[in-house]
């Protein structure tokens, strides 16, 4: 790539406690031609503080695509640009796909400045496993589409993450409570870095009564945090209950039928089954 082009910067901003930022993304913000921001008043907050004049230009969802085309447009001039949102890392449920997508897809450089990230924050102080975990972005607005994904989620082995709004964190709570295992172990992270920071992690049942019972609970930003499902022991033996369902369906279907009819009410694995068939089979 030719140097003639200016660099994309994508610098993380504070998620709260404005010294969480590091000294290369305000010398970033110091020295490039331009700072693309989701919203203008939120960055010259973070520019006052740290004494920052620079040239701002808005950049959020509702004009995200034509915004892109403008900044690409300059930094093929020649112009530096650093891409912040309003908290934390640009593009972490915030503005900023299309823009890096057509950055790259040209050959432009693109330069991450790593910092705050309210997920990875809320995980580093959680106490659950972290090795792996899935994030879920915000939820579905509507209950029953909630439902549906906590349905979906139920049996998900990993750490799983999500972003709540005080709005509806205790409605989540409440659909999530009426399908996931009221003992499953939860972390609500609210207000990170902030004032009235609060980490609680507890079972799901007890965190919806905390909720539901401190109105200073439902204030503020929130990432909820899921223990895993216990995995499923590959046991090579079968429950006694999952063998007199067998032997029971045996008694009136053939050994093929039984076993699958048997693999489907139980759960227990087809291989298992067959194999316990043919000794039932034969007498043993
Ligand atoms: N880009 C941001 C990041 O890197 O975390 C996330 C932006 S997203 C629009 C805003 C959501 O992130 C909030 O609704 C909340 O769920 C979560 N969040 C942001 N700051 C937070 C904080 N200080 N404490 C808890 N959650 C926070």
């Amino acid at each position: 790539m030719s140097n003639q082009y200016g660099k994309l910067y994508v610098v993380a901003t504070p998620i709260g406690n404005l010294a969480d930022i590091s000294f290369r993304a305000i010398e970033i913000l110091k020295h490039v031609d331009l700072i693309a921001a989701e919203d203008t008043r939120h960055v010259k907050l973070l520019m006052n503080h740290y004494g920052i004049s620079n040239k701002v230009e808005s950049f959020h969802q509702h004009n995200e695509e034509k915004a892109a085309e403008k900044l690409l447009e300059k930094l093929r001039n020649g112009l530096s640009i650093a891409l912040v949102s309003d908290a934390g890392t640009p593009l972490i449920s915030d503005p900023g796909m299309p823009l890096i997508c057509k950055a790259k897809d040209e050959g432009l450089t693109v330069v991450p400045l790593p910092g705050p990230c309210a997920l990875i924050t809320a995980l580093s102080a959680a106490g659950l496993p972290v090795t792996k975990f899935s994030f879920e972005g915000f939820l579905p607005r509507t209950s029953s589409a909630r439902k549906a994904f906590f349905t979906e989620k139920l049996n998900e082995t990993t750490t799983w993450v999500f972003y709540e709004s005080s709005h509806r964190i205790l409605a989540t709570l409440q659909d999530m409570a009426a399908i996931l295992p009221r003992d499953r172990q939860i972390v609500i992270a609210r207000e990170l870095t902030k004032l009235y920071e609060t980490i609680v992690k507890t079972s799901l049942i007890n965190a919806l009564q905390l909720v539901e019972h401190d109105a200073n609970m439902q204030k503020g930003e929130f990432v909820v945090i899921i223990e895993g499902a216990e995995e499923q022991k590959q046991s090579d033996d079968l429950s006694e209950e999952q063998r007199r369902i067998l032997m029971v369906l045996m008694r009136s279907c053939s050994t093929k039928t039984a076993v699958e009819l048997a693999a489907e009410i139980t759960g227990a694995r087809k291989k298992l089954l067959y194999q316990t068939a043919l000794k039932i089979d034969s007498g043993h």
